[in-house]
């Protein structure tokens, strides 16, 4: 087995890098790695994690909900309740961004299917990709999609997509260049592509610190904030367009890096912390938990 590891930054082709800080996957494995920051531009990246192949033993864990339907547990019980008002903000964003109602949307780490189920009612039509044949099979399952396997990103129709949408996987992607070469090859001219992704620049990231729950390593390999964003997208050919918060994220990380800290008080703290971030992401998106990135074609 071979470590990945990255000599050069994906986002400023800079070759020096600094220690920034040393996190525990709390989730899965209990191991300890590090993540690096580019001295120049100062994106961070988890070090020496498993290569594509490798990494699913560390996704292997029942709490693990974007991939499940659990609600157990007071973290996930909130996540859950707030899960069918997310999903109709998502569709009304890509609807809003784009302008249209019913076009062709590529969902790329779709996971079990719940936002692109909701696209469908709403007239859409959905092409989704991801990687776990379980998340798969639950989708076909239980809505009936007909999710591909990733690789079959590379297979799609050049220009078919009005959108494109990540929501909080392109922190998980080994394979950054490629993926988003094939992004500007199946998006068409006036499409967008949207990217949501934890924010290291955000109150609560500064709060937590090696705690934060959003770091989530060795699963999350890129940590961005938005200067960072948008110089990559940049890189690949697309202008960022607008900035917009997740203030269900505020909340949500803020509890689960409580329950990382085993706080006593989780939940009054989870709440304090996420509020703060909350209101200071309202004055300035920049500064939120989560942002969602609107690209658009140069
Ligand atoms: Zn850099």
């Amino acid at each position: 087995m071979s470590k990945f590891n990255v000599p050069i930054c994906p986002v400023c082709d800079s070759e020096k890098f600094s220690d920034f800080l040393s996190c525990t996957d709390f989730f899965v494995s209990g191991e300890e790695f590090q993540i690096k920051q580019c001295d120049s531009c100062g994106f961070k990246i988890t070090e020496n994690i498993e290569d594509e192949d490798n990494i699913g033993s560390y996704y292997q864990s029942e709490e693990y909900i974007s991939h499940s339907n659990t609600s157990k547990g007071l973290v996930n019980s909130v996540y859950h309740s707030v899960r069918n008002y997310m999903l109709g903000r998502k569709r009304r964003l890509v609807e809003k961004v784009t302008g249209i109602r019913n076009g062709h949307i590529l969902d790329v780490g779709t996971g079990t299917g719940f936002f692109l189920n909701k696209m469908k009612e709403f007239g859409w039509h959905i092409t989704g990709t991801e990687k776990s044949e379980n998340a798969r099979d639950f989708a076909k399952k239980e809505f009936g999609l007909d999710n591909l396997p990733t690789e079959d990103l590379f297979k799609l129709e050049v220009n078919r997509f009005d959108v494109i949408t990540l929501w909080h996987v392109l922190e998980h992607i080994h394979d950054l260049k490629s993926n988003l070469e094939a992004f500007q090859r199946v998006l068409r001219k006036d499409g967008k592509l949207i990217i949501a992704v934890p924010n290291h620049e955000s109150y609560d990231a500064r709060h937590y610190k090696q705690f934060w729950a959003a770091y989530d390593v060795p699963r999350h390999i890129w940590h961005f904030a938005p200067k960072q964003m948008k110089q990559f997208g940049e890189k690949y050919g697309f202008k960022l367009a607008s900035m917009h918060t997740m203030p269900f994220d505020s909340f949500y990380v803020s509890m689960l890096s409580e329950k990382y800290k085993k706080s006593k008080m989780a939940l009054f703290n989870g709440i304090l912390h996420g509020k703060i971030s909350w209101l200071k992401s309202i004055v300035n998106p920049a500064k939120c938990s989560s942002v969602i990135y609107v690209f658009e074609k140069n």
